[in-house]
């Protein structure tokens, strides 16, 4: 059985950030913050919140889910002016992730994807017994250090490449692409790979730098572009994410998708999220706002401060930044680290409130005065 399960032994299991309670717990202090997973600050819009908690009140949850989102798939088609049937609905947008990798990686294909990428990208191409390429990343010395290098990616295109993972912006760097780069590269495509593009901090970016990817799945039936309710909807806990391709390739997607991947509530409140359009304008200001003061406050620290267009920023210590991040959590505030992205001198630190991101920069200044 090991050569079976080959892919998954080489794997080691993603570790998300220490929960809050334990951190409260381990410290003795009654108020941690958590700026470790990119979740949005405001929480979910209270309109939809208000439709969760009616609907556990309710008696419908002794039903099984709507199998096929029939709802949300209406309302997401209106807001993308595109046919329901090229929609497919995922328990977050990491479900889409790994519904591309069934369909489309298995031994003998090949995965490629960025240095410093999103990590899920390489588990599902791992635990599919998929090969991996890994394309470094820009230089430090770039305009956009450690950013995705699309003319890097076209040179590495071999033939048994079935799957390219881009994220605009990416996680953990914050790095994103000009909107011109993406059609080039998939201009230099093959028609029969798949260019999947995770746009799940896509709300955040700034409108003159998002690019059109809708406009772009006209054009190239090999691209599926994915979303998430997670960040700038605030409805990490519910696990909502959506892919928009062509109605073949959602045909393909669909058909390896679990009857009910998504639950009746996270159904329901990003059915309702998507009306309250003023609670993510909302979501996303504080966070415009909030990246400038903290990049400034931080670059005036003499830290290195990655790019963003995300709701969270890359630091760079110029040395391990192990005992900052343990420095962090003996304050009460968790931040990420990314040494298993290969970025050991970074920590990623997610926005948070105004009084979330002081007490991150307190003790940070704290740390640094040591
Ligand atoms: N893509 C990127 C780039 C991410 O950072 C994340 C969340 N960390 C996801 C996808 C998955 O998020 P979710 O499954 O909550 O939609």
């Amino acid at each position: 059985h090991k050569k079976a399960i080959s892919g998954v032994l080489s794997l080691e299991a993603y570790t998300p950030g220490m929960p809050i309670e334990e951190l409260q717990r381990k410290l003795g202090v009654a108020e941690a913050v958590k700026l470790s997973s990119n979740e949005n600050p405001l929480g979910m819009s209270p309109i939809a919140r208000k439709a969760v908690a009616d609907a556990i009140m309710g008696t419908d949850l002794a039903r099984y889910p709507d199998g096929s989102g029939f709802r949300l798939k209406k309302k997401l088609a209106e807001m993308h002016k595109i046919a329901a049937d090229c929609i497919t609905l995922g328990n977050g947008s990491n479900d889409i992730i790994e519904l591309l990798g069934r369909v489309y990686l298995g031994p003998g294909r090949k995965a490629m994807f960025s240095a410093h990428a999103f990590a899920v990208y390489s588990i599902i191409a791992q635990s599919q017994d998929a090969e991996m390429i890994v394309v470094p990343a820009r230089p430090m010395t770039d305009a956009m250090p450690l950013g995705h290098d699309l003319n890097a990616f076209a040179a590495k295109l071999a033939p048994d490449v079935s799957l390219i993972f881009i994220a605009n912006p990416n996680n953990p760097t914050g790095t994103w692409l000009e909107p011109g780069e993406i059609e080039a590269f998939l201009n230099k495509v093959p028609a029969d790979v798949i260019v999947a593009l995770d746009e799940a901090y896509y709300e955040y970016m700034d409108p003159k730098l998002s690019g059109n990817s809708r406009a772009l799945l006209d054009k190239f039936p090999n691209l599926v572009v994915f979303r998430t309710f997670s960040k700038a909807y605030g409805l990490a806990g519910l696990r909502a994410g959506y892919a928009l391709s062509s109605p073949e390739m959602a045909d393909l997607l669909n058909r390896v998708r679990q009857p009910f991947n998504n639950n009746s509530l996270a159904l329901l409140a990003a059915e309702v999220a998507i009306e309250d359009q003023a609670h993510v304008a909302k979501s996303v200001e504080l966070n415009t706002r909030e990246v400038a003061r903290l990049s400034k406050e931080l670059k005036a620290l003499g830290l290195t401060v990655l790019p963003t267009q995300a709701n969270f920023i890359a630091i760079g210590f110029g040395r391990d930044a192990k005992p900052v991040h343990q420095g962090l959590l003996e304050r009460g505030v968790i931040v990420r680290p990314v040494a298993s992205y290969e970025m050991p001198e970074f920590l990623r630190v997610s926005i948070g409130t105004e009084r979330e991101n002081d007490r991150f920069l307190d003790a940070l200044k704290d740390i640094l005065k040591a």
